[in-house]
């Protein structure tokens, strides 16, 4: 008859903790994207540089990437 060895044991666990642990990363995933995801008042404060193309917060008064002065700010 079939006895499960420690690497049965192992897979077993292994499937188990996935089983449990894949629900709750998940949750873990949509309660992040909620919070700083594309759809987040922080992000839409970002916008692109015109010159680097990296993102920066509209209240900066010049790109802390590339250095680039921004004069039309807000
Ligand atoms: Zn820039």
């Amino acid at each position: 008859m079939f006895s499960p060895g420690p690497i049965e044991l192992l897979v077993i666990a292994v499937i188990l903790a996935l089983t449990l642990l894949v629900p709750i990363g998940i949750v873990f995933v949509i309660l992040y994207a909620l919070k700083v995801g594309p759809f987040s008042s922080r992000n839409r404060e970002l916008h692109p540089c015109p010159d680097c193309g990296g993102q920066v917060s509209r209240q900066a008064t010049s790109c802390p990437h590339c250095g680039r002065p921004f004069e039309s700010a807000r």
